[in-house]
């Protein structure tokens, strides 16, 4: 069991890298405490594979380093770490029965036969893997070699840490849900740290605690799911996270007033002086659709938009409006009605999110 450290890390693949964008991973500090439930959320190509590699040891970073519990252990070989890792694709022996396969990680730590056969139904019996324990691996379906592969990686409760990266990729959709459910079961049986690698925001949301949102090689928030929905942290993380993802506008001030393009914004005076201050060209308003006040009819404060269309979504529909040139969307519930034409929109300054340079900064509303 073990606290993960990542001091002043970085990566690259190049030989002679001589921009930030030559680096798989661009220098960041992040620590994984001990016994947490964790995913890594990003898009493809971000970094997330280069991260776990090279806490498991497979690679080894370009500058800065790896620490467990204090100690540093960039010069480990993957064997000396006491990692699991499960990948994308199952890594398994075709030849070997499920149960052997299963054994393996035990056996090849000397640990004694009665234990090894304890965990080893222990584990096939929390991944429906028992009627199968007597076959070759080689006779599997994908989806039972992926649970084998997961197995692997689960059977050692002596690990420091278990790292997922994209396990669930080739399981069917059903099962992928119960294998999710599972892991966070094993989790809080075990309080073994787990780090969960994917570019889906509900798998990330259903088995962790808290999520690294990762962008461009670096962890640009570290914050539970409802952190991430209610104060993203920078641009991209309103972007990805929520469904669909958070409105921004670019902003200027001008005469005393908020403008996007040329129309407009109606604000309180706290956003307005934080707008009116920000020093930079780069200054984005953000407010997510389930935050835009609709309304049918003028109301107080009110900036007038045009519908543009409306999908029904059973419980709530989206919105699709235009303010001036700005599209943005906005999230109502199945109790209110969707205007036609033209809406007021109100946007709720407690809701609205400030961004110098594609990070948050904060607002004083007194
Ligand atoms: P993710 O797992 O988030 O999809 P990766 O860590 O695999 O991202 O990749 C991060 C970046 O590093 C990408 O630009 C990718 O093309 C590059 N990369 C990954 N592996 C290698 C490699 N072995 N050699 C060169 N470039 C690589
Ligand atoms: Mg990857």
């Amino acid at each position: 069991m073990a606290e993960i450290t990542l001091k002043s890390l970085a990566h690259t693949y190049l030989s002679d890298p001589k921009s930030p964008e030559d680096y798989a991973i661009r220098e960041m500090n992040h620590v994984w405490h001990q016994g947490g439930a964790y995913a890594l959320l990003g898009p493809s190509g971000c970094g997330k594979s280069t991260l776990l590699n090279i806490i498991s040891g497979l690679l080894e970073p370009s500058s800065g380093d790896v620490l467990f519990d204090g100690e540093r252990v960039n010069a480990l070989p993957p064997e000396g770490r006491n990692i699991a890792q499960v990948f994308q694709f199952p890594v398994i022996y075709d030849t070997m029965t499920v149960y052997d396969n299963l054994a393996f990680p035990l056996r090849n730590v000397k640990t004694p036969e009665a234990r090894v056969h304890e965990r080893v139904m222990e584990v096939a019996d929390v991944l429906e893997l028992t009627a199968q324990l007597k076959r070759k691996a080689k006779n599997l379906t994908a989806d039972e070699k992926q649970k084998v592969s997961m197995g692997r990686g689960l059977v050692r409760d002596d690990v420091s840490a278990i790292l997922f990266d994209e396990p669930l990729t080739v399981i069917d959709p059903q099962l992928k849900w119960k294998l999710r459910r599972k892991l966070k079961e094993i989790h809080q049986r075990f309080e073994i740290t787990m780090v969960y690698v994917t570019h889906d925001q509900l798998e990330a949301s259903t088995f962790a605690d808290k999520i690294a949102v990762m962008y461009e090689g670096q962890v640009v928030q570290f914050g539970t799911p409802r952190e991430l929905f209610e104060t993203p942290n920078h641009t991209f993380v309103g972007y990805f996270i929520g469904s669909p993802g958070m409105n921004f506008f670019d902003v200027s001030f001008r005469d005393g007033r908020v403008l996007a393009d040329e129309t407009e914004l109606s604000v309180g005076p706290g956003v307005r002086r934080a707008i009116e201050g920000a020093r930079s060209t780069n200054v984005k308003l953000g407010i997510r659709p389930e935050f835009v006040e609709v309304h049918e009819a003028p109301v107080e404060g009110g900036m007038e938009a045009v519908v543009e269309h409306a999908q029904d979504l059973g419980t709530y529909s989206i919105v699709y409006l235009r303010l001036g040139d700005t599209p943005l969307k906005a999230r109502i519930e199945e109790d209110q009605a969707v205007p036609v034409g033209r809406a007021y929109l109100r946007f709720p300054d407690e809701r609205l999110g400030l961004y110098v340079d594609e990070f948050r900064v904060e607002i004083d509303h007194e």
